[in-house]
């Protein structure tokens, strides 16, 4: 394979010495750590990333509530270069899976042997009537973390105490199951201690949701009156917004929110789309061996923008995607079979900043789908002491600092 030198104008010159083997596209958990992975087994990989900074979803609810500030989620690519990944500094416009080419937003060129997509998602906002970019600066929904996660901080802070603040939260499947409860729970934790007259409601479009009896048996405890749930059954789906108004409209009736959250339904993001690997549920369907896309040979997906099975789109699912792919790309580089995986995910959630609470899974390849193994996960109990809350907040903190350091130090 070879891209001629004219096809990677504005790429790092390397690249038209040198074409890169596995290109990667998008640079979050699961996409540097792939690459890093594939650069280890001594691949030439190009990572093409547009930000410079990677800003982490992971405990930013505590940023929204004022717990922690937004240095501590922000990540350069200098560990990730240093590593042996030449990094892209574009974003990916287009694949053509024939030729094997991506295209970059310069229009530059980039050919591969493999490819592996890692764009995350992008926020669906043909979902909600009245709910588009310019309403997400009005009422926004803080869930790709950033700008978007300071306004709903600043607005919170901004609220008078006797303020009603209002979650919309979408069906399944969509990033982090847990982390509109969470933040529910963080967002609580604020105004219990600032604002203790406001409320919290949260409009929800489902009747079940991550780690509920966890979650419920600790708002009784912790933020009693002050967090409702509406379930989908009793009218918590949001199919409205009026931004001008703070407005959610439900088929049950209205609420007029002081701050509202809104978080929408979600799809893969946009190159995943371009390249023709998402299907019709936005999604991008795998082979849960290799991460291989069932839609487009040569193309792996991987992170939150891959669906097969029962895997919860978390960051710690995205890095074991990643190092299996890059296993599973590594052998089919060298004509070989990849071998069967079994990956593990873990979420932790703060109720409280001394509060955590975790799920766990182990899954496999079965039936062309990931499968959770039968009685390798669970929860935390949901009778504990406050001592072990509080040794599960300070694993979680443990577990944001080492995958951070894993995947960009
Ligand atoms: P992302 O992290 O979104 O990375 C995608 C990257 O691709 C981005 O850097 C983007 O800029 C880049 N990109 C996209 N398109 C292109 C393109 N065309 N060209 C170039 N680059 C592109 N998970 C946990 O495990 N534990 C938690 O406690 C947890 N808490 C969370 C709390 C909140 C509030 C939220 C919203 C999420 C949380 N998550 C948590 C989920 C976690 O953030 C995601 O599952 C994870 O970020 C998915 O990783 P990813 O690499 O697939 O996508």
């Amino acid at each position: 394979m070879a891209a001629s030198g004219a096809a990677v104008l504005g790429a790092p010159a390397v690249l038209a010495q040198a074409p890169a083997r596995v290109v990667v596209v998008g640079g979050g958990f699961a996409g540097a750590s792939c690459a890093r992975a594939l650069a280890g087994q001594g691949f030439a990989v190009a990572l093409v990333e547009a930000n410079a900074r990677y800003v982490a979803c992971p405990f930013s609810n505590g940023v929204i509530a004022g717990l922690r500030e937004m240095e501590a989620q922000t990540f350069g690519y200098a560990g990730v270069e240093k590593a042996g990944v030449i990094h892209v500094p574009r974003g990916a416009v287009a694949v053509d899976p024939q030729a094997k080419r991506v295209r970059l937003d310069d229009g530059a060129e980039l050919g591969y042997e493999r490819l592996v997509l890692a764009p995350g998602i992008d926020l669906n906002f043909d979902a909600i009537a009245g709910y588009d970019r310019a309403a997400a600066e009005l009422m926004p929904h803080a869930w790709k973390a950033g700008a978007q996660t300071v306004l709903l901080r600043r607005q919170l802070e901004a609220m008078e105490d006797g303020g009603l603040v209002v979650i919309s939260a979408p069906a399944n499947p969509f990033r982090c199951p847990p982390g509109p409860y969470e933040r529910a729970s963080l967002i609580a934790h604020y105004l219990k201690t600032r604002k203790p007259r406001s409320k919290l409601l949260i409009l929800d479009a489902k009747d079940a949701f991550s780690k509920q009896r966890l979650f419920e048996a600790a708002w009784t405890a912790l933020y009693p009156g002050l967090i409702e749930w509406v379930s989908l059954s009793f009218g918590g789906k949001v199919t409205e917004v009026d931004p001008a108004t703070h407005t959610l409209v439900t088929e049950f009736g209205s609420h007029k929110a002081d701050v509202a959250n809104v978080i929408p339904p979600q799809r893969a993001g946009a190159v995943a789309q371009a390249a023709g690997v998402a299907d019709a549920s936005g999604w991008c369907p795998i082979d849960p061996v290799s991460f291989e896309s069932r839609l487009q040979s040569g193309v792996h997906v991987i992170g939150d923008a891959a669906i097969g099975g029962a895997m919860p789109k978390s960051a710690f699912t995205a890095n074991g995607q990643a190092k299996v792919c890059a296993a599973a790309v590594t052998e089919l580089l060298a004509g070989r079979q990849p071998q069967t995986p079994k990956l593990i995910n873990t979420c932790y959630s703060l109720v409280a900043p001394d509060y955590g609470i975790s799920i766990a899974g182990v899954y496999r390849p079965k039936d062309g789908l990931l499968a959770e193994v039968d009685g390798a996960g669970g929860t935390s109990p949901l009778n504990a002491p406050a001592e072990v809350r509080a040794l599960e907040a300070a694993y979680a903190e443990a577990w944001f600092g080492t995958i951070t350091h894993q995947v960009f130090a």
